[in-house]
This record gives structure tokens, C-alpha cells and sequence, in this order.
């Protein structure tokens, strides 16, 4: 697997940080199973840089992904003659069940963004201590051109504890890499990854 990244850079020292730290398959996990944990940018005070965060701003994504599903399975199910095609076809169950556990992990997601917002942390070192990296994107040009960044651009976000600021250049390079998944509990604090897991 391979994705264009940029690097995060400090316009007064040698800090880099990279927009590949979100890549991954990042779930959380709980008694009845797992499901997707949003993440996004942003910078953490315990870890001193921009790694992944937990994001629990996607609800409404999330919901409106729930109405389309809902609406697909009541085309498959609302009819007699589309309940006997369920009987009948395995491959129509299957589909149904596994529609029902994407609706109920976007739904567990909601859930957890309406008891959690404000509590969103650090998916390295669990701080709690971590802002969201949106700057504003100012002055130049960073585009994906035939799946690589291309460009630089400066940032109006200012490096915590540094006084520079922040800006962007892409990587010249893709980067190559297998994504273990890795879970955390839904209080945001890690598990384990599969990769750990086998290792010892
Ligand atoms: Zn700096
Ligand atoms: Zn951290």
C-alpha cells in the first residue's frame, strides 16, 4: 500500500512531522466487537508533535451514511417478493447482516462522539492535551498530481513552545507501508496492534 504524504515543517527549527501519521487502520474496540476509529492531524503536548488524534467531528458524515443504508435495506426488504429473494439467496443475507454492522458502527461512533467531544486524545500517548492541526492554508500551492504531492505551502498554525511557524512541502518519495490495524478501547487508550501481537 502507498499513499502521497507531505511533511509538516517548522519555519524556526528542524521539527518534521509528517501527514502520513493518520494512515493506518485505526479501530476501537468494546464487548461486542470493533469498529472505525476517525482520526485526524493534530498536535499533542505529551508526545511534542503532530500525530494522530482522535476526531469526533464526522457525525454528521456518519449519519447521513446511516439514512443511506437504511434506505437500501428497506429496498431489499420491503417487499414480500424481496423477503422471499432473502429466504431464498444466501449471498442477499450476507449482505443484509453486514449492512446492519456498518450501520451499527457508524451509530457506535456517534454515540461515542456525543459522550466524548472535548475529551478527543492522543492516539500514541493517550494525553488528553491536543489540538486539532487545521490551519489555514496560506501562500502556495499543494496539490496531489498523479498521486504525489506536488508544491509547498506555508500555514498560520505557529509551532507550540517553538514561535515558528508551520508549513508544508511534499514528499518526494511515497511511502511504502503495510498498516497493521491496531484498537484502542473506546476511551481512546491503546490495545494493541496485530503486528505487536504476533511479535511476542
Ligand atoms: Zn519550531
Ligand atoms: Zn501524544
Amino acid at each position: 500500500m502507498s499513499v502521497p504524504s507531505y511533511s509538516i515543517l517548522c519555519t524556526q527549527c528542524d521539527y518534521r512531522s509528517s501527514s502520513n501519521a493518520t494512515n493506518g487502520q485505526y479501530y476501537y474496540k468494546d464487548d461486542e466487537g470493533q469498529f472505525n476509529l476517525e482520526r485526524q492531524l493534530g498536535w499533542c503536548n505529551g508526545c511534542q508533535s503532530i500525530t494522530a488524534i482522535e476526531d469526533f467531528g464526522k457525525t454528521s458524515k456518519a449519519a447521513s451514511e446511516i439514512r443511506s443504508k437504511l434506505e437500501l435495506i428497506s429496498l431489499k426488504t420491503g417487499t414480500v417478493w424481496a423477503n422471499i429473494l432473502n429466504v431464498l439467496f444466501k449471498s442477499r443475507r450476507e449482505w443484509l447482516d453486514s449492512t446492519i454492522e456498518t450501520i451499527n458502527s457508524y451509530a457506535k461512533y456517534i454515540e461515542l462522539a456525543k459522550a466524548r467531544t472535548g475529551q478527543e486524545r492522543c492516539l500514541k500517548c493517550s494525553s488528553y492535551v491536543v489540538v486539532p492541526y487545521k490551519p489555514t492554508k496560506e501562500r502556495g500551492d499543494l496539490d496531489v498530481h498523479g498521486f504525489m504531492y506536488h508544491g509547498e505551502r506555508n500555514t498560520d498554525f505557529e509551532h507550540p513552545g517553538c514561535g515558528g511557524m508551520f508549513y508544508e512541502k511534499a514528499d518526494n518519495v511515497r511511502l511504502h507501508g503495510k498498516f497493521e490495524p491496531r484498537f484502542y478501547t473506546t476511551e481512546g487508550v491503546f490495545i494493541e496492534s496485530c503486528l505487536e501481537k504476533t511479535k511476542y
